[in-house]
């Protein structure tokens, strides 16, 4: 099974022809509201490819909260361990895309921000073969959580997104860190994106501290590079027609760990997840995007 602690956020989606400026008001054509935040996509994510699915989080209750979280169980994760705070409002994004493609997005972590170590130390972690999280949860909550996962010989998954600072003290903690080329450019401290393997990898290798850590480095359309100690590998990128790429990196990771949850080997699952992620760009939205196992399956044998 897997377990994501992770945060959960209201997506507001406003399109305008025009971006305003500081001080103007523009007329919206349009408002969607959408289940968003890198954990709860992550999380559907790993449910549509089979495992189940636990995830551990915080929502307002006075607000979106509490059909935020019906919104998620009906793609079959479990939401007991997601807390429904009073007096903090849901995490929300909010989006304005203009009539080019070109957006700003504003995200306040609300309840996000309120998971503990404490929570984490209240929850019971027998069993969960796989722990994933991202860079929206408190790195005092993930590195609980590392911690307690190490100690009954869990697989830790770190996606490190968004890059900040205080994500790079996680690394040593985790057993595969999951990286964007920007991410990968921002930790490795490179001033251009690596593209080609032999980079990706050097840049990598940077960021281990054991020897038995890897390093997957996902490249947008070129597919994955997958980086070891001593083997890196490239699985080339499905060719799709993308629609939305929102939420593909979070498909990503949560069909990769759904994967190695039912104990696939890395390179058959990061395949999988691959594979996966191409049928995502497919459709827009980002928790609504997220393939059944049964599609990638039909998908993969083409
Ligand atoms: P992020 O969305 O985090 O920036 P990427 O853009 O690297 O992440 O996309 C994550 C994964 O989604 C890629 O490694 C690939 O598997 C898949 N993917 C993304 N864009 C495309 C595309 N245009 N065609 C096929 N697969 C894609």
């Amino acid at each position: 099974s897997v377990f994501v602690l992770g945060s959960i956020n209201l997506d507001a989606v406003a399109r305008v022809d025009d971006l305003p400026r500081p001080g103007e008001t523009v007329a919206g054509l349009s408002l969607e509201l959408f289940p968003g935040g890198k954990g709860a996509n992550q999380a559907v994510a790993a449910a549509r490819m089979g495992a189940p699915t636990r995830l551990m989080g915080a929502v307002g209750k006075e607000d979106s909260g509490p059909n935020l979280k019906a919104t998620l169980a009906g793609y079959g994760v479990q939401v007991s361990d997601v807390f429904e705070l009073k007096g903090t409002p849901t995490g929300q994004a909010h989006v304005w895309v203009g009539s080019g493609g070109e957006n700003m997005i504003v995200v306040t972590s609300g309840a996000n921000a309120a998971v503990t170590p404490q929570h984490v130390a209240a929850t019971a972690l027998e069993g969960q073969r796989v722990l994933l999280s991202q860079l929206e949860s408190p790195a005092q909550a993930i590195e609980a959580l590392f911690r307690a996962g190490a100690a009954k010989g869990a697989l830790r998954i770190l996606n490190a997104a968004p890059a900040l600072p205080q994500g790079a003290a996680l690394f040593p903690l985790t057993d595969i860190l999951i990286l964007n080329q920007t991410e990968l450019a921002t930790y490795a401290k490179l001033d251009a994106e690596p593209a080609k393997l032999e980079e990706v990898s050097r840049a990598s290798r940077k960021l281990m501290s054991r020897p038995d850590q890897i390093v997957i480095v996902t490249l947008g359309a070129a597919g994955v590079a997958c980086i070891r100690r001593d083997e890196a590998f490239l699985i080339e990128g499905r060719k799709v027609k993308a629609i939305d790429t929102t939420g593909a990196g979070d498909c990503f990771c949560g069909a990769l760990a759904s994967a190695l949850a039912i104990s696939m080997d890395l390179r058959e699952a990061v395949e999988l997840a691959n594979a996966a992620a191409a049928l995502s760009v497919q459709k827009s939205g980002a928790a609504p995007s997220m393939p059944s196992k049964r599609e990638v399956e039909a998908f993969l044998e083409g």
